[in-house]
Parts: C-alpha cells; structure tokens; sequence
C-alpha cells in the first residue's frame, strides 16, 4: 500500500489567510496528500505568516522555528505576508525550504510535488495568480469565504498591507459566481465574502454590491454573510440587500477610533458622523442589525478626550461585539514614526474600558434578542448532545438537539444566555421532533 506523504498546516492572521489555507488543505487533498493537525510529524508543514504589526512577525517567526524543531527531515514552506515583506532574510533561514509570496501561494502543491518526484523548481517560477486557489472542499470549518478582491489602495497609516498585499485587484464576476456554486455543491451552507477591503470591489465597473446581488440570486440552501468591511465602500441604500432571506443581518463594520482628529490622523475615509449614519440607516430599516467593529486604542496622539470620544461612539451604535487593538508599531508605516507615541500603560487602561463597556453591549443585544427566533447553523454537537454554532446575526448559541448531524440548519426561538467569559444564548422551547 502507498503511504501518504503528511502535511500540516499553521495559519496566522485574518480571515483571508484562513480561507486560503483552506484552499490550499483542499489542494493537498486532491493531490493525495494525508492532512495531519499541526504538531503531529509531517513530511511538509506549511506556514502561512501574518505581518501586520511588529508582534504578528515576532509570532510567525517563532512558528516557524517551531516547524522546523517539530519535523527536523520534514519540508517547511513559509508564505503569506511576512513574505512579501522579508523575503530575502527568510530565503537565507537554513531550516526553511521554499519562501513563497502570496502571488503564488496557491500553486504550492506544484512546488512540493515537484521536491518529491526530483524536479526542484524555484518559488518564483510558480505562475502567480491571487485568485488560482482551489474550490475549498476539505474545511476546518463549517462555513466557508469566497474570496473575491485582494490588495488595498487606502494606506491607513498604520497599517503595511498595501506594502504586502499590493494594491487592489478584483476578481471576475462570473469566477465568484462559479466559486459559490461549487462550494455551495460540495455541502457548505454559508459563504462568506473575503478579501483584504472587499467595498472597493470593482471589476469591469461592477461594484461589491453588484456581486452581493448576483451571490444572493444563486439557488441553494445557504446563506451569505459579509466579511469586515470599511465604512466607505457601499452607497446609501446597501441596507436594502438585507431584505433578502440569504443575507445575514450583521457587518463587521471598522471603526478604528470614534474621534475625528485620530480618524484623519490613521487617513481613514469617513468622520465619526458619516459611520454614525450608517448605523442609523441600517437600524430604522432593520432594528436588530447586528454591528460589530475594531477599535486601536493609543493610536499615536489619541488624548483622553479622542478616547473618551471613542468609547462614547462605542455606547451609541451599540456594537455586540468590539475587537480592541491596542495600537502596535509596524515598521515601515507612517504612523511608526509620529512622534507622540502612548505608553503601553496607557494603551492597557483604554483597553481594558473598552473591554467591560463591549461586554455589557454584549449582554444588553444578546437580553434584546430574547425570544427571537433564529436559523442556526450547527457547527458541532458533544457528547451530552448539545449542539453548537451561530444564528444569522451571529450570536453564539447553544441548544439540545436529537440528531448529531453538523453543517445543517435548525431553527430555533432564543430565550435565555448563558453567561460567563463568553456568553451564549440558548433556548428552552424547543420542539426536539424537528431537531
Ligand atoms: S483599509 Fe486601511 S487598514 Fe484596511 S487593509 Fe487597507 S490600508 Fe489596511
């Protein structure tokens, strides 16, 4: 019998980099490879770096060393964005094999079938194409993201991606469409739509809302849920698309900072008026919008005052759930070098307000949500038969079902939360006939 070559697979970073290596344990996969957990002896690891901030480096840095102490005869690749940043000093590392950038990561299993069967070829020779990855088939997940644009052009201040991601490209209409199809074939009941600033989506003059709307037209029993997105990158009337069945009825909306001065200061491209309205627009048309955002705190220059504005802005669009960044040096960024840096005494203090107030918004939109009824996809059952997994606003929840089944839909009315650290909200009427 033919043994399995082994490969194992570390991600770091956002949501675009777990979708791409998913595609690339989808890839392996067809190509007959045995997917292994992370840590487990691998004839190849692959280790798809984050550098968004100095300490992501510093952590895809000693993953790496890490892969390399694991599987000492085993293949390490390294890509992703630390990549497109260091590749020089990462190419003349000894314990990595092949440094691969991002242009060409979805063609690493050309490269390590090439090492296997004797035809050593250079990462650079790989064709390079950001939108080449294979149907994701064999996920981690429950849901999946379907990626549709790459690269950003807006240069916040804080931030390296357009350094390393390049600037904005789209991907063709009809080859997003072709992409949910097949994943919508393959069994996955929500897609998510991914990319690095998804808004300026624009392809032969189609806009990110057009591809909404073409995406929601697909048959199916799935749905779709947008992935972050800036709060410049869709018309006044977006709320509408949310009328539609498919769409779930939450964005991750980034806020960064609610004060003016830090907004103009990280170059973002709304006020904390214009976000304001977005919120308000979305909340008459649908009350029970779900809004969840980031927050840098101890942004170069943030005073008492720009803080205070942020958490006030926080308090007033009620976001169920607020990501806090304390504020990291990135070198190469604008921002690295203003002057008036916060300490890092500081940044904990605001963080840590920030904190408390997101979790009792938390509560207080998980308590608004009592009796509601919720379609939830279920993403695992244990062993007492609880079952676990996200209704369309994106609530945890959990709730006793008869059938194990996971990746299937149960609809079910929300009628307590169970509290601690990470509150989920669970139900008691429960009609176990249907579940
Ligand atoms: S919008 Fe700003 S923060 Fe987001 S990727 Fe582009 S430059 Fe970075």
């Amino acid at each position: 019998m033919k043994v399995l070559k082994k490969v194992s697979f570390k991600t770091l970073g956002c949501r675009l980099n777990q979708f791409e290596t998913d595609a690339l344990v989808t890839s392996f996969h067809n190509a007959g490879y045995q997917v292994v957990d992370y840590g487990e002896r691998a004839d190849v690891t692959v280790i798809n770096t984050c550098t968004v901030t100095n300490q992501s480096d510093q952590k895809s840095r000693n993953t790496i060393n890490h892969a390399a102490s694991l599987n000492r005869d085993g293949l390490v690749v390294v890509t992703g964005c630390m990549v497109d940043n260091y590749k020089e000093k990462l190419e003349s590392q000894e314990q990595i094999t092949y440094v691969v950038d991002n242009d060409r990561k979805s063609r690493i299993v050309d490269l390590v079938d090439g090492h296997f069967s004797g035809e050593v070829l250079h990462p650079d020779k790989l064709m390079g194409d950001r939108f080449g990855f294979d149907t994701v088939q064999k996920s981690l997940h429950t849901r999946t993201s379907v990626k549709i644009q790459d690269g950003c052009d807006n240069f916040c201040t804080f931030c390296i991606i357009p350094s390393v991601r390049g600037r904005a490209v789209s991907r063709p209409v009809n080859d997003i469409l072709d992409n949910v199809r097949r994943v919508v074939d393959h069994g996955f009941k929500e897609v998510v739509i991914t990319g690095v600033n998804i808004g300026r989506y624009d392809y032969e003059g189609k806009t990110f809302e057009h591809v909404v709307e073409q995406v929601l037209e697909l048959p199916g029993d799935f749905r779709v849920r947008i992935s972050s997105l800036e709060p410049d990158g869709f018309s006044n009337d977006f709320h509408r698309l949310f009328a539609h069945p498919k769409l779930a009825p939450h964005l991750h909306l980034c806020l960064q900072s609610g004060s003016d001065p830090v907004l103009l200061k990280m170059r973002r491209m709304y006020s904390a008026k214009q976000f304001m309205d977005i919120v308000e627009r979305f909340r008459t048309a649908i009350p029970d919008f779900n809004f969840t955002t980031d927050v840098i705190v101890g942004f170069p220059g943030e005073t008492d005052e720009d803080f205070q504005k942020t958490v006030d802005f926080v308090r007033e669009a009620r976001f169920s759930h607020v990501h806090t960044f304390r504020y990291s040096r990135r070198t190469g960024t604008r921002a690295d070098r203003m002057k008036d840096q916060v300490s890092g005494r500081v940044m904990a203090e605001r963080s840590e307000v920030i904190r408390k107030l997101a979790n009792a918004l938390r509560l207080d939109y998980m308590s608004a949500m009592k009796g509601s009824s919720q379609r939830v996809l279920i993403e695992k059952v244990n062993e007492r038969m609880m079952a676990t997994g996200y209704g369309e606003h994106y609530l945890p929840v959990t709730f006793p079902v008869k059938d194990p089944t996971v990746n299937r839909f149960a609809d079910i009315q929300l009628t307590g939360i169970i509290t601690g650290d990470d509150p989920v909200m669970t139900t008691e009427q429960i009609d176990r006939q249907f579940i």
